[in-house]
């Protein structure tokens, strides 16, 4: 595996990790308010939970990584870390790209966190890059569900799939609603940059938004 191998870059929250299942929980307890009333129907900013008259996301995200260890302890989604497994042992050389260097003053605990989760959950990866531009890590396909990241790696040529959550139905394909088809996607696409004979993503996916 180098540098000349197929790169898949990875996003977590969302893709790989339950971020908003973890973040629902968290949630519920910092809000004080049942669980059944956070819907899980959210859009990026989890504005639907009422989080502003609380102090907002900021508060919320700096009280889940470092009280209740939010990138230590989030479930992964179904069949991320097997599938990823499964791909490495294809020859991908699997990327990860997280923007969880989010606030100041928990990138340590949020670094240590989800380096313990990767090797805790046995998720293969060689390389890993906290990055807000997501685009310029490089890789032949990237994974994200985030709709600014989605938009932003298009308009800038990077093929890449939406992990399906509720923050990003209205995007165009290509997606996948589990990792059941990221592996076929992905897989493909490996595919087509071996033999440079198709696009199974087709070019004009990428001027849809
Ligand atoms: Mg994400």
């Amino acid at each position: 595996m180098d540098e000349s191998s197929f790169i898949l870059g990875v996003d977590l929250d969302g893709v790989v990790g339950d971020f908003y299942g973890a973040m629902r929980r968290i949630a519920s307890e910092w809000l004080n308010k049942p669980i059944e009333q956070l819907t899980p129907e959210v859009s990026f900013e989890l504005n639907e939970w009422g989080i502003a008259e609380y102090g907002g996301y900021e508060k919320l995200h700096r009280f889940a990584v470092t009280q209740r260890n939010l990138f230590r302890d989030m479930q992964p989604l179904q069949d991320a870390p097997a599938v990823l497994r499964k791909l490495s042992m294809h020859g991908i050389r699997i990327r990860i790209i997280t923007h969880r260097l989010y606030l100041k003053y928990v990138h340590k605990t949020s670094i240590t966190q989800t380096v313990d989760w990767l090797d805790s959950w046995d998720i293969p990866y060689w390389d890993i890059c906290f990055m807000k531009d997501k685009g310029a890590v490089g890789a032949h396909v990237y994974i994200d569900d985030s709709p600014v990241n989605v938009v932003q790696l298009r308009k800038h040529g990077c093929r890449t799939i939406v992990f399906t959550n509720s923050t990003n139905r209205r995007l165009p394909g290509p997606r996948a609603d589990s990792w059941h088809e990221v592996e076929c996607l992905v897989l493909n696409a490996k595919e087509e940059w071996t033999t440079g004979t198709l696009d199974l993503f087709g070019a004009s996916d990428y001027n849809l938004l």
